[in-house]
């Protein structure tokens, strides 16, 4: 069992990681690439003595799948420009301590400058909002959010060779009335602080004199709506604040705070094995922090929170004094525009495929919470793969043709792969079953087989775990570029016919994720189905997320955070 723990400790710090020393490690490879030329650049066609053009990147965006992108990128072969309107990059998972100051604002933040400098100045960072992208004419038209009223205009537009589009998502409201104006959300920086401010503010304000007790109550009632990780975390984060902190600088209210979590699905923290859910339930019931499943939120005012008990249809009006709403993303102005321009306009998120390209595009990317990985499903291609297993157009497909092909498909179709790790099976469990004795099988047996494993595709989650491993698979590809147009790596085609695909697509490798419920208690599903809860896995959070951390400095700024707070509390100015 120890084993296990430290050799999934092991694997977490090693793979996802973005330590500062392995930046470095890889820095110093990047610059020896460099020095010796790296990889081929583009030539002009017209004339082999003109000087060798750059490609231009144009990247937008500057979270986790853009930064992990940049990271690695190798400059020598190309012009890259970066447009985003925050010019810092948001270590996004320690927001919900941001809120009630466990860590300070500024220890969760690297300017993007750092990044850029780090490339001697090669990456041109522009601090700018994209508002189009016209993928025809490959152009972007950006406006800067800085300053109207100083000189110079604010719009300018960028071509591209390759766009990467790392724009994550924003707050999904689902229409409902009264969120935008009067809810709190948790998605910036911003968010965060601005939380923190109005938390402090209903402390002060409910100490007034001359309040009713009634008034007071409903001032210091603070309700999470959405139950996934992030409303949790932030629950749990307000009630170590209000327990540790607050009641001790403001005893008079102590009893009046409640804090209310509702959450639509039926547990919270759904998206959890079943054994967290009802740990985090049952933590949350002692901690007295209410939580209401099954109900959907209606309305919100600045006073009231309307909601319907989905089992029972009872409307239900609560008082709150302040609401964070956390409830999943929703896709960005830009990129509705961009996915009306392409036809995906009835798509709630862009589609990519398996090498993170946009569908049907060939020279435009989008990685990170923008996009969503369609995943093929097997029994669409499936004539083709017949056709292109039988090489002796016999119409029958004997084993020898059979094991040519698999791996192939198993590299472009994972849903095998994960059909038979469901079932306890092997590629050769397969084939026994398929071919059943018999030396051929026929296209209605080879149907038969594997109509069952298009059940297995699923979606990825929007996670800085996704968007990080997509953004690195990303900059390998356009690292090795011109080698494999020459040598492709990829798995064979099938639909197209003939040839091979450049680069082998991208794989999702679940690292396991985190739930923090207060109190130096968490709960964690780590690769190997193996859950873990309780002190020891706080332990292993904050080792976790301090060496994921991006640059030694914010390293050391969220370790000394956590040492003052553990030392002098989570300090309770309004500034
Ligand atoms: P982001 O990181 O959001 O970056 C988007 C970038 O695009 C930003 O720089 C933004 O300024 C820029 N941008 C926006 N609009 C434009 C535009 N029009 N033009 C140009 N640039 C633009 N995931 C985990 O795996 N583990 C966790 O513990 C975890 N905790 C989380 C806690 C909170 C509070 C939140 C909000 C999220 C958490 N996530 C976590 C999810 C994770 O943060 C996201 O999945 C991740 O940020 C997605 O990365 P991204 O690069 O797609 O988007
Ligand atoms: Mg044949």
């Amino acid at each position: 069992m120890k084993t296990r723990f430290f050799s999934c400790l092991k694997t977490l710090i090693n793979t996802g990681g973005q330590s500062a020393a392995s930046n470095s490690t890889k820095l110093l490879l990047i610059c020896a690439i460099s020095g010796t030329g790296g990889v081929a650049a583009y030539a002009d066609s017209n004339s082999s003595a003109a000087p060798k053009k750059k490609q231009r990147v144009l990247v937008l965006g500057t979270g986790w799948a853009a930064t992990s992108f940049l990271k690695d990128l190798d400059i020598s072969t190309y012009d890259v420009q970066v447009v985003s309107p925050r010019n810092y990059f948001a270590f996004t998972p320690l927001l919900p301590s941001v809120t009630c100051g466990t860590v300070e604002a500024r220890s969760v933040v690297e300017p993007v400058r750092n990044i850029v400098k780090k490339r001697n100045g090669e990456i041109k960072f522009w601090e700018a909002e994209c508002l189009k992208i016209d993928h025809v004419n490959r152009k972007v038209f950006c406006r800067s959010n800085i300053d109207e009223d100083l000189p110079g205009d604010n719009s300018f537009s960028l071509n591209f060779d390759y766009l990467v589009i790392a724009v994550g998502a924003e707050v999904n409201t689902f229409n409902t009335q009264g969120v935008k104006e009067h809810c709190h959300f948790l998605k910036e920086v911003e968010d965060a602080q601005s939380i923190r401010r109005a938390v402090i503010d209903r402390f002060e304000k409910a100490v007034l004199p001359e309040l009713t007790e009634e008034e007071r109550k409903m001032i210091l009632h603070f309700v999470i709506v959405g139950g996934g990780p992030t409303g949790i975390e932030f629950a749990a984060e307000l009630h170590d604040f209000v327990h540790e902190d607050l009641v001790k600088i403001y005893p008079s209210v102590k009893d009046l705070v409640s804090i209310t979590v509702i959450q639509s699905g039926d547990h919270i923290l759904n998206t959890f094995d079943e054994r967290i859910s009802t740990f985090a339930e049952k933590k949350f019931k002692r901690d007295g922090i209410e939580v209401l499943t099954g109900h959907r939120v209606m309305g919100v005012t600045d006073r009231k929170l309307h909601m319907k008990a989905k089992a029972t249809g009872e409307e239900i009006s609560i008082p709150h004094g302040m609401i964070v709403w956390s409830t999943g993303v929703g896709t960005r102005p830009v990129i509705k525009e961009f996915m009306e321009q392409i036809g995906q306009g009835n798509r709630r998120v862009l589609a990519i495929d398996e090498w993170c390209r946009v569908r049907g595009l060939e020279n435009i990317y989008a990685i990170g919470d923008c996009s969503t990985l369609c995943q093929k499903k097997i029994m669409e291609d499936i004539t083709d793969i017949f056709r292109e297993a039988d090489t002796d157009n016999s119409g029958t497909l004997s084993m020898e043709e059979f094991e040519d092909v698999i791996e192939d498909v198993i590299i472009q179709y994972p849903q095998i792969e994960l059909y038979l790790k469901s079932k306890m099976l092997n590629v050769s469990d397969l084939l026994k079953s398929m071919y059943n004795g018999k030396e051929e099988v026929d296209i209605d047996k080879f149907k038969l087989a594997l109509s069952v494993v298009d059940e297995q595709t699923k979606s990825l989650p929007a996670t800085a775990q996704v968007a990080a491993q997509q953004g690195a698979y990303l900059s390998n590809c356009f690292n090795r570029m011109e080698q494999c147009k020459k040598n492709p790596e990829g798995p064979r085609k099938f639909q197209s016919g003939g040839g091979r695909h450049e680069f082998r697509p991208f794989r999702y490798r679940h690292l396991g994720q985190f739930a923090p419920l207060g109190g130096e208690q968490a709960a964690a599903e780590l690769p190997g189905d193996w859950v873990s809860m309780g002190r020891s896995t706080q332990w292993l959070w904050y080792s976790i997320y301090a060496s994921k951390q991006v640059s030694w400095r914010t390293r050391l700024l969220v370790i000394s955070d956590w040492c003052k707070r553990y030392i002098f509390g989570r300090d309770s100015s309004r500034i």
